[in-house]
């Protein structure tokens, strides 16, 4: 494989930022420094003078392929990788979500299967859908056995994939014991099955509705009921996309008395608020905005980026689950119930971050590594070879340009979906080069074509 030298450039690591120059030979970072040119005879050399080096991205929350009734997320792992590598994050993590009946290992197989046409590493948050014995022993089996190092758990969605807070709190005990770490969707069952039968009954059936039938209420309390259990317990939890104010307050004052209490906030609920439920609005403009939570008042989006800088928040992850407004969100058109929720973001965090955060003096680069790279790397897991640009690391990097400028749109996004929720936002930054294990993948917005992990992919701007 080629070795690539990297010079001129500013690295920037979680803790500091330096000039310096990166060497990168069969997959991994071999020096860190000043890099004498000679000393590598036939390195392709890539001048970054005037930008930024940072560790490739890793999010800690996506769901490719997800099956639905209204059809799988509209990008699979290869056109969600794809994207991925675009917005300059090089590493995933998704989830096994088995269906009740279904063993965790064979769901874990399944998953693999699925996975394998990822172009960047993954690893999987596995999921827990039902609860009984057979599932407590198979959990523990799976610890074992596999790389798995966080558990998905939902106490909303109780008819299909959801557990009570009491299960919740089996799990966890089990997780703890294996110093384990569980990840909750923090939406209370019982107050949105209440509300949407509520609304339903009042004939209010249009999408903007979703929003109502998930009331911060919802959030707060099951945030409020994982820190509990997470103090009972002893066990580790992540709070996946924060939405609410409240939520994060409790999460710090958690932080504040040494409870193990980590979690994630991301880019809709930091970029767009609750107008976009607006009922004058058309229904059409409305869904691309049904997920779950729905984004909320901009005093809360005021508090969550408070939270970024605060370290309230450790993460911030995109929840990228998009779906098709034509043909998959309209068929719930009439009934919001009936509208796969999620939206695609993995192209666009580190812009909208940089953008919002960095460019408008929230928080400094080294702070934006932190909550895109570094920690993600620390809490799933992948720390002594991801978050960073050391030595001996994975190679994989990003070419920052801070003064490159852009238009997110539909038009000419990579993710595979017909909309996009932050449809005409202008941005500051965009990853120049992006090195994936060792090759140049990405390069002034257009894919290498490359081989990754010994595949060759005839050309990456032809799948779509
Ligand atoms: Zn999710």
């Amino acid at each position: 494989m080629e070795t690539l030298l990297i010079i001129n450039g500013i690295v920037v690591n979680a803790d500091a930022s330096r000039k310096a120059g990166v060497a990168v030979s069969n997959a991994s970072i071999i020096e860190v420094g000043s890099i004498n040119p000679k000393a590598y005879p036939g390195a392709a050399i890539i001048d970054a003078k005037g930008k930024y080096v940072l560790p490739g991205g890793i999010d800690p929350h996506v769901h490719f392929a997800l099956p639905t009734s209204a059809g799988n997320s509209s990008d699979d792992f290869a056109s969600g990788s794809r994207a991925a590598i675009a917005g300059g994050t090089t590493t995933f993590i998704d989830f096994v979500t088995p269906r009740r009946g279904q063993t965790l290992q064979d769901a874990l197989d399944q998953r693999k299967a699925e996975a394998a046409g990822s172009l960047i590493d993954y690893k999987f948050h596995l999921g827990i859908s039902e609860w009984n014995s057979d599932i407590a022993s198979e959990l523990e089996a799976c610890f074992e056995k596999e790389k798995i190092t966080s558990v998905k758990t939902y106490v909303a969605y109780r008819e299909s994939i959801g557990i009570s807070y009491d299960e919740l709190e089996q799990v966890m005990e089990i997780a703890a014991s294996a110093g384990k770490l569980v990840l909750v969707h923090c939406e209370d069952g019982e107050i949105i099955a209440r509300k949407r039968d509520e609304l339903l009954r009042l004939g209010k059936t249009r999408p903007c509705y979703h929003a109502a039938s998930r009331p911060p209420e919802a959030e707060i309390r099951a945030v409020e009921k994982v820190i509990g259990l997470s103090a009972k317990t002893g066990c580790s939890v992540y709070i996946v996309h924060t939405s609410t104010a409240e939520a994060a307050d409790a999460i710090a004052s958690a932080k504040r008395s040494g409870l193990p209490v980590f979690a994630e906030t991301c880019p809709q609920y930091l970029v767009l608020d609750e107008a976009v439920y607006d009922e004058g609005l058309d229904d059409y403009k409305v869904l691309p905005y049904v997920l779950s939570p729905p984004v909320r008042s901009a005093f809360d989006r005021e508090r969550l980026w408070e939270g970024l800088s605060d370290g309230t928040f450790d993460t911030v992850a995109t929840d990228h689950c998009p779906f098709n407004l034509y043909g998959q969100k309209d068929q719930g058109i009439d009934d919001f119930t009936k509208i796969p929720n999620g939206a695609g973001g993995i192209e666009h965090r580190f812009s909208l971050l940089y953008t919002f955060g960095v460019s408008e003096g929230r928080f400094n680069l080294n702070q934006f590594v932190k909550l895109v790279s570094a920690r993600p790397a620390e809490l799933f897991g992948m720390a002594d070879r991801k978050g960073g640009i050391e030595k001996g690391y994975d190679a994989d990097i990003v070419i920052w340009d801070p003064d490159a400028q852009g238009r997110i749109s539909a038009e000419h996004h990579f993710q595979r979906c017909d909309t996009d929720i932050y449809e005409g936002f202008q941005i500051r930054g965009k990853p120049e080069l992006v090195i994936v294990n060792g090759r140049i993948a990405f390069r002034n917005g257009k894919f290498e074509n490359i081989d990754l992990k010994g595949r060759y992919l005839p050309d990456l701007n032809t799948v779509r």
